[in-house]
């Protein structure tokens, strides 16, 4: 009987972003920028392509059935040459075995995004989880009562040794979870982009100033409109306390706000959990699932907004850019003003 194929192409609703590419086992699956095919001969019908495509566009044929081995094959495809071991009744043997589900692939031979690693929902999670419980310990440690009657030059440097603490766990957990898969952990991160074009570096520049310029405007109506109805926080946290009002204070908190802070934070929301969400949800459900919680993790019901809006923006970034330094500069920048603000007003 004529066999089609197992797949169900609909190039339409892909939004490339590469995940059934990453899940393919054998290499089968292209995803370009106009199209999306399938090398019928090395496609085995496996169905992790259909299984992470979060967007339908492709679908395993025979009602989401599993198609394997001989129905798998195509009618157009070459035959496969028998091997000369075979007999037949190690052919009925291997046809009464119980069929194996394949392990879904988690590296790609020959790299790709991320350097062909894919992050899974449960990895996203579990580094979610982690920065949360490390943040929580960081901001319960400093309420301790030993820390008000702590002498300035000693509580100051207890905290900034705190905060790098609560950024080192997160890198170590993070390079610890690409790390035991075999990966590379800046190409799992996005922080590798392997020939990129002076073009894409111009219009990555372009967009991140067109992010930056879009969330602080934004944020800065915002806080207007907030203050003018009263409802802005009269005290919001301040740098100057956390690092000092000093120069020391200011180098400090260039070094933790404006450099550590914003590639940790991306490394976590951009390059763990944006992916994970992405490879089981598709694209905007993980863009706006990651940026409310960034918005959420700042703990700050008044900033919700402004930081749901800029968690969307830079999740948007790094998917279009598929790479996480547009993204850390936009966040980087965006704290760098706040702390130019915070110190300017200290008279620092
Ligand atoms: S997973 Fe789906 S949306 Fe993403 S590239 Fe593949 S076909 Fe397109
Ligand atoms: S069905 Fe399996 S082998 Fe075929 S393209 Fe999809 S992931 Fe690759």
């Amino acid at each position: 009987m004529k066999q089609g194929p197992p797949l169900k192409l609909d190039p339409r609703a892909c939004d490339r972003c590469g995940a059934c590419e990453t899940a393919c086992p054998h290499g089968a699956l292209k995803v370009g920028r106009t199209y999306l095919k399938v090398d019928w001969q090395r496609c085995d019908g496996c169905g992790a392509c259909a299984r992470v495509c979060g967007r339908r566009a492709i679908v395993l044929r025979d009602g989401g059935r599993r198609v394997t081995g001989a129905a798998a094959q195509p009618a157009h495809a070459k035959p496969v040459p028998r091997r000369s071991t075979e007999t037949p009744r190690s052919r009925s043997a291997a046809a009464a075995a119980p069929k194996v589900k394949p392990v879904r692939p988690v590296l790609e031979p020959k790299g790709g995004k991320r350097g062909g690693f894919q992050w899974t929902l449960l990895e996203a999670a579990a580094m979610l989880s982690v920065t949360f419980s490390a943040f929580t310990a960081k901001e319960t440690a400093a309420l301790l009562p030993v820390f008000e009657a702590m002498p300035d030059d000693l509580e100051i440097p207890l905290r900034i040794g705190m905060l790098a603490l609560y950024y080192g766990v997160q890198i170590v957990v993070l390079v610890w979870l690409v790390r035991r898969r075999g990966g590379d952990p800046a190409s799992a991160l996005g922080l590798r982009i392997p020939g990129a074009s002076v073009r894409h570096a111009l219009t990555s520049a372009g967009l991140v100033v067109a992010a930056l310029v879009v969330t602080r405007l934004l944020a800065s109506l915002y806080a207007y409109a907030t203050r003018a109805m009263g409802l802005m926080p009269s005290a919001p946290t301040d740098l100057t306390t956390l690092f000092g009002a000093n120069t020391s204070g200011l180098v400090l908190a260039i070094l933790m706000v404006v450099v550590v802070g914003p590639v940790v934070e991306e490394a976590v929301f951009r390059g763990a959990l944006l992916e994970g969400l992405t490879a089981r949800f598709g694209v905007w459900p993980a863009i706006v699932a990651q940026a409310l919680l960034f918005a959420a993790f700042h703990r700050s019901l008044w900033s919700l907004l402004p930081m749901f809006v800029l968690g969307a923006a830079l999740g948007w970034l790094a998917h279009s850019r598929e790479g996480l330094w547009p993204p850390i500069a936009v966040h980087a920048l965006y704290n760098a003003i706040t702390v130019a603000a915070a110190f300017l007003v200290a008279g620092i």
